[in-house]
């Protein structure tokens, strides 16, 4: 199981059994993953807490989290808009493909599965779809978990 530092603000608000919640996304048994990769039809999502597309599609195996293999988690750059990738997170912005973009990525999924599970991660809000939902979980995400998005 996962050691959490005890007292680290982003462990702490994640929630005490994070570790239980990482240690049940990677089972051990017929060969599912806690976390799928594929080709969403837009890269404006970059990953979805669960697998329910968003252009109304799902994946076959019920993933916790599944990453969009087009957006900012790998590619600086979204070749169909000719935009350079950026996550905003609290006002401060990190670059698509870089360690710290995919650590508050993933950290910003992972708050989705604890609060879904109602384990962790106070007042971060389903926000698929809601940009003022999104903003504010960003804020949060910030305050929460600067310093580790910030140590990669
Ligand atoms: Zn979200």
């Amino acid at each position: 199981m996962l050691q959490t530092e005890q007292g680290s603000g982003c462990a702490k608000w994640l929630g005490d059994g994070i570790g239980a919640i990482i240690d049940s996304m990677f089972p051990d048994k017929d060969n599912r993953a806690g976390i799928g990769y594929g080709y969403f039809s837009d890269n404006d999502t970059w990953a979805i807490k669960g697998g329910n597309l968003p252009d109304g599609t799902s994946v076959d195996t019920p993933y916790a989290i599944t990453i969009n293999a087009n957006g900012g988690l790998f590619r600086p750059h979204d070749a169909i808009t000719n935009t350079d990738n950026w996550y905003d997170v609290g006002g401060k912005s990190y670059r698509g493909g870089a360690g710290s973009a995919q650590a508050a990525i993933l950290l910003h999924e992972l708050a989705h599965v604890m609060s879904a599970a109602d384990a962790g991660a106070s007042g971060f809000l389903p926000d698929f779809g809601n940009q003022d939902a999104h903003d504010s979980n960003s804020d949060l995400l910030g305050e929460q978990c600067r310093d580790v998005i910030n140590a990669f």
